[in-house]
């Protein structure tokens, strides 16, 4: 068992009661061994003058009392035996009934209220030179190894990470399982002696992120730390209790895992006010789904050969009472670690659909969708239900994947893929050329459209190294007969560039800014390309039985002249 250093000294409270019991046992025992000794004084001498026909024997009473007496010592010796037997027992039972409660059964370390009452302990018994140093350790993408692996594979691989911390620890270090994939370790440590504990926190991170072999599988984790120590004093100036230095630990361990993970980092003040940020931020959108905070905002896609529209790309926008107009670089990551992403996602989605059916029926809705969500294996389906309940064309709707979903399982992202396309949607690989995909995966999934990454294009007209890279990709459409559409052009010079390579789409600030849905609204009234029909039945999507698989302020530096969409 390892870990527990310290359950064995827990204080036994019904000890009193016990020693009582003892102590009657006892006192009885000594009472019949002195009333022995006074009653043998007597009769022992008249026993031995009578064996020696010196005089008559003890009288009778004297005699019985004597031999009751050594009955009482004998019967009262046996009970007080039996007694502390028992009693050993029930200590026993006890000790081990307590130690399960405090023990975490998987790995034998401490459980998070064991663990606590220790950290107190160990900080009352703190001299001059000594501190409380406390590490929390957490495995950074246990929970997809665990729900991919099936539980048996997690539980090892946990009591095979529980090993190789308490290898990496001092003997007298305690240790506690405090969540599902969570560890926590508390070391005194002399107080000038700071380094050996950085030594320690960068072996730990490096062994736990050593590959695993769990049975047939090779399992990867690694582990993000954070560190606390107990001399140092809070923006009051009062020393951390434990609850405290849990709290800091917890702070840096979750400064760690935004850094990248795979690291450690000693907790700072500034990373609790981040902390505090973040929280706010988590439960703004929490709150926000549902009161419609997160609104679509539009961005123009042009046919650039023509000049003409032919649809718009929905951005999501956080329209937060709290901190304004926010973008999804920031509230995406967000939502999706806070398991919100499809929440949120169906709330701008579904707007976006309402918004668009008054639009000229020409005019597409491009959305972009994250890796997270290609994840369910229920999301085709339930998009598919969405376009229904709005009554949109899905010919009118494209997806837009990023490439870093290529890397996932990439047997569920082709099925949904053709589901989706069944069912009329088309889907584009968005951000071409940041993610590394493979020439094999683009051809052997079926996509309708690559969009080259924003990078390279607005940096086209100064950087030769872009330039190449559009016009391999541009090269690369053409040889597989995929659609190009260029995203990021922000002024004449680009374009001009752009134009060479053909039959070619795109976006960017030069021909405007993301807009809400009431100014779209307004400004393709103006040029005539509102809904002038309601859809036919026959465009009208069909839930098909399928069974699933396993910036927005300012305007343009110089306005474009944008036509009216070709009419079909
Ligand atoms: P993206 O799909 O690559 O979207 C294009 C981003 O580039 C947008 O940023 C847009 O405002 C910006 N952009 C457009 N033209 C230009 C230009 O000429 N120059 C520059 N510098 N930037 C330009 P935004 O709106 O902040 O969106 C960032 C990313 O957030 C998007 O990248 C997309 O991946 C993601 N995103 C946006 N809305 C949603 C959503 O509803 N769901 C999901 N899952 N992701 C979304
Ligand atoms: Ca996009
Ligand atoms: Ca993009």
């Amino acid at each position: 068992m390892v870990g527990t250093a310290g359950i064995a000294d827990v204080q036994d409270e019904d000890a009193p009661e016990k020693r009582q019991i003892d102590v009657v046992a006892l006192g009885i025992v000594t009472a019949a061994i002195l009333l022995f000794v006074a009653i043998g004084s007597q009769v022992g001498p008249s026993v031995v003058r009578s064996l020696l026909n010196r005089g008559s024997g003890p009288d009778n009473f004297a005699l019985n009392a004597f031999l009751l007496n050594i009955a009482i010592i004998i019967l009262g010796w046996s009970r007080y035996r039996q007694l502390c037997e028992e009693i050993r027992r029930r200590k026993e039972a006890e000790w081990e009934a307590r130690r399960l409660a405090e023990t975490d059964p998987l790995t034998g370390f401490r459980n998070r209220r064991s663990f606590n009452s220790g950290v107190a302990a160990l900080l009352a018994a703190n001299g001059e030179d000594r501190a409380v140093v406390l590490m929390m350790i957490d495995l950074d993408n246990f929970k997809q190894i665990n729900d991919y692996n099936g539980h048996r594979a997690g539980d090892l691989l946990l009591q095979e990470c529980a090993l190789r911390i308490t290898a990496g620890l001092p003997k007298d270090a305690l240790i506690g399982r405090i969540g599902g994939d969570e560890f926590a370790v508390a070391l005194a440590f002399d107080k000038y002696r700071i380094d050996s504990l950085d030594q320690i926190a960068a072996g730990l991170v490096e062994t736990v992120g050593q590959p695993v072999q769990v049975e047939a599988l090779r399992l990867e984790v690694t582990a993000s730390i954070g560190l606390a120590r107990s001399d140092v004093t809070g923006s009051s100036g009062e020393m951390p209790d434990a609850r405290a230095l849990l709290e800091r630990a917890d702070i840096a361990m979750y400064h760690a895992k935004r850094r990248g993970r795979n690291s450690y980092y000693w907790f700072e003040a500034h990373m609790a006010d981040e902390m505090r940020f973040r929280t706010e931020l988590e439960n703004g959108i929490r709150a926000g789904i549902p009161l419609q905070e997160f609104v679509p905002f539009y961005e123009q896609q042009i046919d650039l050969q023509t000049g003409c529209l032919i649809g718009f790309e929905m951005l999501a926008r956080w329209d937060s009472p709290k901190f304004g107009v926010v973008t999804p670089d920031v509230f995406i990551p967000i939502a999706e670690e806070i398991g919100a992403i499809a929440e949120l996602s169906e709330s701008v989605i579904a707007q976006a659909l309402e918004d668009a059916k008054s639009w000229d029926a020409d005019l597409t809705l491009s959305i972009n969708i994250s890796p997270l969500q290609l994840r369910d294996p229920w999301f085709a389906q339930k998009l598919i239900k969405m376009l229904l309940e709005a009554k949109f064309p899905p010919q009118r709707l494209e997806i837009e994947i990023t490439e870093s979903c290529l890397h996932q399982n990439i047997a569920q992202v082709r099925s949904l893929i053709t589901s989706l396309k069944n069912q009329g949607v088309r889907v584009s690989l968005d951000d071409f050329g940041t993610g590394y995909s493979s020439l094999a995966q683009l051809r052997s999934l079926p996509f309708d459209r690559i969009k080259i990454d924003r990078s390279f294009v607005s940096s086209l007209a100064e950087n030769k190294d872009s330039a190449a890279i559009v016009s391999s990709i541009a090269l690369l459409g053409k040889g597989l007969n995929l659609p190009i559409t260029a995203e990021g052009i922000e002024n004449g010079d680009v374009l001009e560039q752009l134009l060479q390579y053909g039959e070619i789409t795109g976006q960017g600030y030069y021909y405007g800014r993301p807009q809400p849905a009431r100014e779209v609204k307004e400004w393709l009234g103006g040029i005539e390309l509102v809904a002038n029909r309601e859809f036919l039945e026959s465009e009208l999507p069909r839930l098909a039985p399928t069974v699933p698989p396993p910036d927005n302020s300012g305007g343009s530096p110089s306005e474009p002249d944008i036509k009216p969409a070709k009419r079909a």
